[in-house]
């Protein structure tokens, strides 16, 4: 099967030329000024970016009670074609077998190309060893929770340190979820107690110094395992620039953030009538200045990526007035896979805050180095997969759900405008989203394996 992309701009992470490109059977085969040639299809891109397919390095499916692999073609009209989904631990199951169930449930069922990270839930010795085997069944990142104490989430210090040991001499990367449990936990009584039970108080109760503390705890624990560490969701000013400044001093320290810390404020969560618990996610949405904060961050490479944290939680509104009365009890999460590129692109891009290159980078690229899923994903090269986005920037519209394929009641993003949108998406030669419509296969997407030693282990001398 061969693909010719005619005429088009190519938009990588660090360029921007036109070229045509030779597809065959889902590889990318030739990048050249022009090429001719006998081929099973030709589109022309005239007029139009082409850059790699979006490698969304931060994503639940199934888990937290969000919805299953079965909405991921979500992912695809969004122009991402991989994704990075978190699988989680069960007490009493080992780290493997929950990878196995975990992609046991994306067989099939994801429309896009899928890769794994460990979360630890269950910290004990027997698990600990289990990280060294991680690389075997293609997984190396491994998630820890520094948040939700009185849950398996939790992790001690001690459990972290020692996770980030193991982690260190297989090449894994050590990711985390850096809030302070503690007063988180003093704070919602706090409120509660003074009879608060709006959804605006998950923000109170989860202040940025909660997150800017365990993330300072969690860079020196790195420091002490001589570990790489990979911080999770960054929301805060104070978190970031605490990344920024132990990576200048020469540790490897890196972070992410996601669509919606660059793009929404607490002001949603203080929305009237219980409104407020769509937003609800942890760490929360953040006052406007960090927002600027993380912009900066991102254009400059002190945070490395942005994923979407998608959680389209069952049931959407409905299921989040479970809280009602408490707003400790209203399930976190929001759905976010198919705006993480219009998103980025129009505030991002179309705003004058990020480059052409650096979305690309931010969407793409360095996800895929960050998983380990590098050259094959995020990149536009010969022997690269054949992934995807050929962008219309002449598109105007509006972010609404109903055009969604959320399956949920709701977008954290309704009415926020869309400059471009991907005129077509492509995962390995096929074309799987056309104007905003899915027009693939269902369950075609591919279990793709990780590598040990990817982005966060660069700066790390190996014997
Ligand atoms: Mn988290
Ligand atoms: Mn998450």
């Amino acid at each position: 099967m061969k693909l010719i992309i005619k005429n088009g701009t190519i938009v990588t992470s660090v360029n921007e030329y036109k070229a045509d490109i030779l597809v065959e059977d889902g590889i990318i085969k030739e990048i050249a000024d022009r090429i001719s040639c006998d081929a099973d299809e030709v589109i022309d891109a005239q007029g139009k970016l082409v850059f790699p397919g979006g490698v969304d390095e931060h994503v639940h499916y199934g888990s937290f009670g969000a919805l299953l692999f079965d909405t991921s073609d979500a992912a695809a009209v969004g122009g991402t074609t991989t994704i990075v989904d978190f699988a989680p631990q069960e007490e009493g199951v080992s780290l493997i077998d929950a990878i196995k169930r975990q992609e046991e449930r994306a067989r099939g069922q994801a429309s896009v190309d899928y890769a794994f990270h460990s979360v630890i839930m269950d910290p004990k010795e027997s698990v600990f060893e289990e990280i060294a085997k991680l690389p075997e069944v293609g997984v190396t990142a491994v998630k820890l929770f520094m948040a939700y104490k009185g849950t398996s989430f939790y992790s001690t210090d001690e459990s972290i340190l020692k996770a980030m040991m193991i982690a260190k001499e297989h090449g894994i990367t050590s990711m985390v979820h850096a809030e302070n449990a503690d007063i988180i936990t003093i704070l919602q009584k706090k409120y509660k107690d003074a009879g608060h039970t709006e959804p605006v108080y998950h923000y109170y109760s989860r202040p940025p110094i909660a997150e800017e503390e365990a993330t300072n705890r969690a860079i020196y624990l790195a420091k002490i395992a001589e570990c790489p560490l990979y911080v999770a969701h960054v929301t805060v000013k104070g978190a970031m620039e605490a990344i920024r400044d132990a990576y200048e001093e020469g540790y490897p320290i890196y972070g992410e953030t996601c669509t919606h810390y660059l793009t929404l404020t607490t002001d949603y969560l203080a929305k009237p009538d219980f409104e407020g618990a769509k937003w609800v996610c942890a760490p929360p949405l953040r006052p406007k200045e960090h927002n600027d904060a993380l912009w900066e961050a991102v254009q400059k490479g002190w945070l490395k990526a942005v994923g979407s944290d998608h959680a389209a939680v069952a049931g959407g509104f409905e299921t989040k007035k479970q809280g009602l009365g408490d707003f400790t009890k209203i399930p976190n999460g929001c759905p976010g896979v198919q705006d993480r590129l219009a998103m980025l692109w129009t505030q991002g891009v179309c705003k004058g805050r990020i480059t052409k290159q650096k979305f690309v980078d931010l969407f793409s690229t360095t996800p895929a180095k960050v998983c380990g899923l590098y050259p094959k994903k995020g990149e536009i090269a010969v022997g690269s997969d054949a992934d995807f986005v050929i962008y219309d920037t002449e598109y105007e519209g509006v972010i609404s759900n109903k055009d969604s394929y959320h399956q949920t009641d709701y977008s954290p993003y309704e009415g926020w405008e869309m400059k471009g949108r991907p005129d077509k998406v492509i995962l390995r030669g096929i074309t799987i989203a056309e104007k905003g419509k899915f027009v693939g296969e269902k369950g075609k997407g591919e279990w793709q394996k990780c590598k040990p030693y990817a982005l966060a282990y660069d700066n790390v001398p190996r014997q």
